[in-house]
């Protein structure tokens, strides 16, 4: 999608540091990283967000993501003190690029609940 950030990174336009890579999803870092580790997964194809991966297309994407996310995680060697993902889905959860993103988070010792 024209003036989508993560459609550009997805297209190579704007460099991003780059962790995992399919077809359909790709984790890199975040930029501006709130953990040790803090990946963003995202699929390749523009969703805006959660709400909007609906229908069987959005179900199928949903869990290939989540998966996705799991192996990049276990790959950044964080299966064993665990780790966070979450996903901001509209304004009131803060969330900044509307594509879809999960955020995996660890490295460190998580509150709860998030502010
Ligand atoms: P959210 O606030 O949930 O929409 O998350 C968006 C995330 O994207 C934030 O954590 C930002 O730090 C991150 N971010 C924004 N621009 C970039 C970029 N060019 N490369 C990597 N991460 C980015």
């Amino acid at each position: 999608m024209a003036d989508c950030l993560f459609c550009k990174i997805v297209a190579g336009e704007i460099p991003a540091r780059i962790v995992k890579r399919s077809e359909d999803a790709l984790a890199f870092r975040d930029i501006d990283a709130k953990a040790p580790v803090h990946l963003l997964v995202i699929p390749a194809r523009h969703v805006a967000a959660v709400r909007d991966a609906t229908g069987a297309d959005g179900e199928r994407l949903l869990g290939s993501l989540l998966a996705f996310a799991a192996a990049a995680a276990s790959e950044q060697g964080l299966d064993g003190e665990g780790y966070r993902i979450v996903t901001n889905t509209g304004r009131n959860a803060g969330q900044s690029v509307d594509h879809l993103h999960l955020h995996v988070l660890g490295g460190r010792k998580m509150t709860w609940p998030p502010g």
